[in-house]
């Protein structure tokens, strides 16, 4: 595959670049750098608009095929679109959940049905997802999920809960996974279920993180009903479909994540450079190091899609190397500020003191390596898959 942008890809380029800049100097100037991790609990209402002008101007899903409402962008122009949203700084997605890990699934495993209902709310942004799998007892072990449903007068009756729901509080729609057979081996008897959340048998628990913000939640579901045919897949054969909704987790958006990581190297770099510690020969070093480990995962995407394997090797690092890339830029940072790390130098728009972005960034960081698999899972993958060595014991 050549990597190189052709001169239509860059007229394409131009046109997401003029949509993006006209929208953000405008009605939307509120919402731009604002949202995404470690930021993402800001200015709903606000990214909601933002997420509805995106659907009505055909904006969102652009990887999806255009049978089903997508763009049907070519990875170039996926590539593009990413990297334009990025350098934009436009607001973190909020309907990302539905767009990336949802929509893909029902494109894949989902009925013409489930399609025609489902799929026009991602789109223009008016139903919002979460994701039902961590429980308290379920997290790297998945198949371990406790949470049940019975079919109960046509429909499902759901009992059990989910921890780290990450945007519960706004979803409208969660896919919970649950059991339902309980004689069947550990991951066999579970389903894959679409389950409305606002209804009595759904309750919401905001979980405080240490940034003062609540992005995910505990999901307590307690006779909570869904219909009949809310199931994607085969009843009980739920695991196939969790795990081809975990393998959409990432594409071409990593390369837009490497320029907002690339964002934030620029303002440590900045950060560094107006009080001093940029002479300091160790945080130059560190400086390079991290510019190095950037430029590092741009160039392994880039071979990732250029590659003709379905599932190269080199894909199995991408989450290991990253979020840790990630993590130690987060340390870096503090480094740089020095003592004044330990003050609040953020303000709220009341006026009252907030974490500053590299606060931020650092806080957040650290759930990277423990998040769409752990950095200890990532090695176990890596050890035996591409590596070839023996099984973990467990
Ligand atoms: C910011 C954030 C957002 C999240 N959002 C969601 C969401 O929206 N929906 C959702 O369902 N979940 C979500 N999660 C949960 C996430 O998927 C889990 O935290 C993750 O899978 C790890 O599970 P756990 O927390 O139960 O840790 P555990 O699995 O209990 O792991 C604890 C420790 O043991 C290590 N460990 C476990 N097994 C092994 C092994 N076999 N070999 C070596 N080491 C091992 C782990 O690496 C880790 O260090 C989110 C988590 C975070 C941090």
């Amino acid at each position: 595959m050549d990597l190189r942008f052709s001169t239509e890809d860059e007229t394409f380029r131009d046109e997401v670049r003029t949509f993006l800049e006209d929208s953000l100097a405008r009605d939307f100037a509120a919402v731009r750098g604002r949202g995404g991790p470690g930021d993402d609990d800001c200015l709903f209402e606000e990214r909601l608009a933002w997420e509805r002008h995106l659907g009505a101007h055909g904006w969102t899903c652009v990887a999806w095929p255009k049978e089903h409402g997508g763009r049907g962008l070519s990875l170039h122009r996926q590539v593009v679109y990413f990297e334009e949203y990025a350098r934009a700084r436009a607001p973190g997605r909020i309907g990302h959940i539905g767009e990336t890990l949802l929509g893909p699934t029902l494109i894949s495993f989902g009925t013409d049905e489930q399609r025609d209902r489902f799929l026009p709310g991602i789109l223009a942004g008016t139903e919002l997802w979460c994701q039902g799998y961590s429980e308290p007892g379920a997290g790297s072990d998945l198949a371990n999920i406790q949470t049940r449903a019975d079919l109960v007068d046509g429909e499902w009756s759901i009992e059990g809960q989910k921890v780290w729901t990450s945007q519960a509080h706004w979803a409208d729609w969660c896919f919970v996974l649950a059991r339902t057979n309980r004689g069947a081996a550990k991951h066999k008897g579970i389903s894959y279920l679409l389950v409305p959340m606002r209804q009595d048998g759904v309750d919401i628990r905001p979980i405080h993180q240490v940034t003062g913000d609540s992005e995910f939640n505990e999901v307590f579901f307690s006779g909570a009903r869904t219909d009949a045919a809310n199931v994607v897949g085969e009843v009980d054969g739920g695991w196939r479909v969790a795990m081809g909704t975990l393998a959409f987790e990432r594409g071409a958006s990593t390369l837009g994540e490497n320029l907002m990581f690339l964002n934030e190297w620029d303002e440590v770099v900045a950060a560094a450079r107006a009080n001093g510690r940029i002479h300091d020969a160790t945080i130059r070093q560190r400086l390079v190091d991290c510019w190095v480990r950037l430029r590092l995962m741009r160039l392994n995407a880039m071979r990732i899609m250029s590659s003709t394997h379905e599932a190269p090797p080199a894909a199995m690092v991408t989450k290991l190397f990253w979020a840790t890339l990630h993590r130690d830029l987060g340390e870096l940072a503090m480094d740089v500020l020095g003592a004044e790390a330990t003050l609040r130098t953020g303000t709220f728009p009341d006026g009252s003191p907030d974490f500053s972005r590299l606060q931020r960034l650092f806080l957040f960081s650290r759930s990277d390596t423990i998040y769409a698999g752990t950095n200890q899972i990532q090695r176990n993958i890596i050890g035996e898959r591409a590596l070839g060595l023996p099984k973990d014991p467990s």
